[in-house]
């Protein structure tokens, strides 16, 4: 008899969901579908930009996803431009000095969440992907013995009444994931995200000729963050210098701090106060004027703690068939600009494992075993990263030199910075996409007990 194609439901498809579901789609013995929650994708407004590891991530799942970025992206000024992220002291002795430059390069691209999406969405199945279908249940049945995986099944249970039945479940859906809730379970610490250091952004969208008025034209066409204690300050140009997203991230200490933020509990933040900035350099003050002017783009920021497992806590009986993968998993603050590229370098290892390794449903839980070995400590790493960024940013970080009286804030000393900016980047950006599928195969076929397993 024929092998039956090996069901894989993904929730959510969002970055993560749609490029993961763009590669299995290609893969003749799997059956992939798609639910989301949302009946139509909208322009939340914010640009991502998508550093190197993002665009080998989406390489390695085909050359079409890259493709589909490039042909969605809008470069931040004009095609020719270099253009770099710069990081400068705007308060205190060092004022002026700059720190860091991050992601220098020519015709510069920023992508919006919808243009990607839409990009995405092209390369999926018009069948394989159901929208208006929020997850609101997960049922697992266990297989009746052992040696019986093959009946191992998953219900997914929509809020429409509806469900599903897959082999397998990937939650792809979002910081505020229910397949992560049910994996950990809902009383689990880590279950929600936190606001731990009371992140609130103030921003505002505006055209780059309304920017001009208030602010020095050069902010409307380069990338700069202005570091002080009391809010760092970022401009990004979009769509070819016409428009400008501008923002004061403040961080209002672990005492303001939301300890678990549900979607439906963000509060109204205090309003900003251009005169609290007064010590800042002219030009940052000026930038926090105007975002004061209309901050109606404003959000409260939240991560995630450490899951212990991206994959049911007791793995042994039964093996797995559940995974969660991109925010699901390891959602981060914004400040090291990497989140979606961890989600899609979560994509690429389980297009990999379901390419080259799963050839029969009874090796998902190796699969997802594998994953999360390969996954969990690079983009938890990313999580502690974003963290430190912003503390960094925010003078509240301490260089790790030194001891007791001796110890220096990392913002007293220009040069330690750079050396953290440039460790950093290599870390997030430079990473070796490619070398960490391979791992993930090698660890799949170990688990399976040798790599005979493999496809070719
Ligand atoms: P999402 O994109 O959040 O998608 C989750 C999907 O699941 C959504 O479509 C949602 O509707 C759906 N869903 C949720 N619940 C359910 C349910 N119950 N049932 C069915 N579907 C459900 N990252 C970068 O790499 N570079 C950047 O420059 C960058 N800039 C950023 C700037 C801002 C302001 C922010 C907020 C984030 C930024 N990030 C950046 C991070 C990046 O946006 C996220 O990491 C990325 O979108 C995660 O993708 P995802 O698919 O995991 O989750």
């Amino acid at each position: 008899m024929a092998e039956q194609r090996i069901k894989v439901a993904i929730v959510g498809g969002g970055i993560a969901g749609l490029a993961l579901a763009a590669g299995l789609a290609k893969l003749s013995h799997i059956d992939v579908h798609v639910y989301e929650s949302v009946p139509e994708y909208k322009d939340i407004g914010a640009g991502l930009a998508l550093h190197l590891n993002a665009i080998k991530a989406m390489a390695l799942i085909g050359p079409e996803l890259r493709q589909a970025y490039f042909d969605k992206a809008l470069s931040m000024g004009e095609e020719n431009e270099e253009m770099v992220t710069q990081v400068i002291l705007a308060q205190g002795p060092h004022s002026g000095q700059l720190v860091a430059e991050l992601g220098r390069a020519k015709g510069r691209k920023t992508v919006s969440r919808a243009d990607l999406l839409a990009g995405f969405l092209e390369l999926v199945p018009a069948a394989c992907i159901s929208f208006g279908k929020k997850l609101v249940g997960i049922h697992e049945k266990p297989p009746p013995s052992h040696n019986d995986d093959h009946d191992h099944k998953v219900t997914l249970v929509f809020a429409d009444g509806t469900n599903a039945v897959a082999d397998c479940l990937l939650g792809a859906d979002g910081i505020h994931s229910p397949t992560r809730r049910h994996i950990l379970g809902a009383d689990h610490p880590a279950a929600t995200p936190k606001n731990h250091d009371g992140w609130q952004i103030y921003r505002t969208l505006v055209s780059a000729e309304e920017a001009r008025k208030h602010i020095d034209a050069k902010w409307t066409t380069s990338v700069p963050i202005l570091l002080g204690p009391r809010g760092h300050i970022n401009c990004i140009p979009l769509s070819r210098n016409t428009r400008l997203s501008a923002g004061v991230a403040v961080r209002r200490g672990p005492s303001s701090a939301a300890a678990a933020l549900s979607p439906s509990s963000q509060t109204t933040p205090p309003p900003l106060d251009p005169s609290l900035y007064a010590d800042y350099t002219p030009d940052a003050q000026r930038i926090v004027s105007l975002v004061a002017l209309d901050p109606s783009a404003s959000w409260s920021a939240a991560d995630h703690d450490h899951a212990p497992s991206y994959i049911p806590l007791h793995p042994s009986t039964p093996p797995p068939r559940i995974a969660i993968l991109g925010d699901a998993a390891h959602a981060s603050l914004p400040f090291a600009g990497n989140g979606a590229a961890q989600a899609l370098e979560d994509a690429a290892v389980l297009y990999h494992l379901f390419a080259r390794g799963v050839a029969s449903a009874a090796q998902i839980g190796s699969a997802l075993i594998a994953y999360d070995a390969a996954r969990r400590p690079r983009s938890q790493r990313v999580v502690e990263v974003a963290r430190r960024f912003g503390r960094v940013y925010a003078f509240a970080e301490e260089d790790g030199e030194g001891e007791g009286e001796g110890r220096k804030m990392m913002h007293e000393d220009p040069e330690r910075m750079r050396e953290f900016f440039a460790e950093m980047a290599r870390f997030t950006n430079e990473f070796d996409v490619e070398g960490q599928n391979e791992e993930a195969l090698r660890v799949f076929g170990e688990v399976e007990g040798g790599a005979s397993g493999l496809r070719n």
